[in-house]
């Protein structure tokens, strides 16, 4: 069938139908709420105001956003972009942080730098540009923190005690992500990942009482994750002791970097506007240039330290009822089996114990 042309193709909101050339389908966004979404295109709002059209949005919340305290840890390739959309949704407060200073290798995807900022102290710049080009929400606070993450872990644990999100974007590996991660177990706030590979973009949203990130794990050696445990998390006045792991220089780009941090806005404003028609699983992975996507729930384990130290044991599994076999009926699958290979005319796989006795009723 031919592909029919963009130019042709037109959403009838009236008729609440797509009609593309002498085709007509139904709308494949359908939902719960489609009367709802249609009903909120037609409010009056205030051409005044930024964030007039986002508001419009079924269920979103503005003040809830407006009062969000973020916490950037990173201000590279997912960062910037992450500090960019977060602005523009209009968040309250912005706390950005990182030790690097701009090079000219990171003016392929970090979009808050240019030329004039290589050489110069990434947040610092990056929260120049951000109050210059984006400051949508004027009350939004933004603070800029020149330093190093694993140095000064101290700052960081001070600094969360009033965010109400991290997003984790510092690439030092699992042990330093195990440690954020441990650090929104005990602040009881969600953790935001995510990570460009070859083609494929990951978001991961680790949510209280959710699977955590060790739970999926099994990078972390134990006697590092007694130190990081929620309870003890606090008190660590630096993570110089963490082990790194040793990543290759990463091969990325812009759509790439831009796709995966508007994801993990998306997820996020997600989570606080909390849309009907939205499944949030704990995992999203996406094929950019094939444009496959799929999410799932990530799992917790029964031995992940961290969910122990916080929430306790796991209930037990609720218990599989399985019928007891008679004993009879397995003497004579036994039975049955042997004359099978002996014979090799029946062969019995099923252990369905009514098989079992057609079979032998067969053979005798
Ligand atoms: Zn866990």
């Amino acid at each position: 069938m031919e592909r029919p042309s963009r130019r042709k193709q037109f959403l009838d909101i009236t008729s609440r139908q797509f009609t593309i050339t002498k085709i007509k389908m139904e709308p494949t966004f359908t939902g719960k709420s489609l009367e709802q979404k249609i009903a909120a295109l037609t409010i009056s709002g205030d051409p005044q105001d930024p964030f007039d059209r986002q508001k419009r949005i079924l269920g979103w919340n503005q003040s809830k956003l407006q009062s969000e305290v973020c916490l950037l840890l990173g201000a590279g390739g997912l960062g910037t972009s992450v500090a960019m959309g977060l602005a523009r949704l209009g968040v309250g407060k912005l706390i950005l942080l990182d030790k690097d200073c701009v090079e000219v290798s990171n003016l392929n995807r970090q979009v808050l730098f240019n030329w004039e900022d290589v050489g110069k102290p990434k947040v610092l710049q990056a929260e120049a540009k951000i109050r210059r080009e984006h400051h949508t929400n004027k009350d939004m606070i933004i603070e800029a923190y020149n330093m190093c993450a694993l140095e000064n872990w101290q700052k960081i644990v001070e600094l969360s005690a009033q965010v109400t999100v991290i997003f984790n974007m510092i690439d030092v590996g699992d042990y330093f992500d195990a440690a954020v991660q441990s650090l929104c177990m005990a602040r009881n706030i969600p953790l935001i990942q995510g990570g460009t590979f070859c083609q494929q973009i990951t978001i991961d949203l680790f949510r209280q009482e959710h699977a955590c990130f060790l739970c999926c794990s099994d990078t972390i050696k134990n006697e590092s994750v007694e130190r990081l445990l929620p309870s003890k998390i606090l008190s660590e006045s630096d993570l110089l002791w963490l082990p790194k792991n040793k990543n290759p220089i990463g091969q990325s780009n812009c759509y790439l970097c831009v796709m995966c941090s508007m994801m993990m806005v998306a997820r996020y404003s997600s989570l606080l506007i909390n849309d009907p028609d939205v499944e949030l699983n704990g995992r999203f992975i996406m094929t950019v240039n094939s444009g496959e996507s799929f999410q799932f729930n990530l799992e917790n384990t029964d031995t992940c330290a961290f969910c122990r130290d916080k929430y306790g044991p796991l209930p037990p599994k609720e218990e599989v009822i399985t019928e007891a076999v008679p004993e009879e009926a397995v003497a004579q699958e036994t039975v049955v089996s042997e004359q099978a290979v002996a014979t090799d005319e029946t062969k019995v796989e099923s252990q369905d114990i009514s098989q079992v006795e057609a079979a032998s009723e067969q053979k005798e």
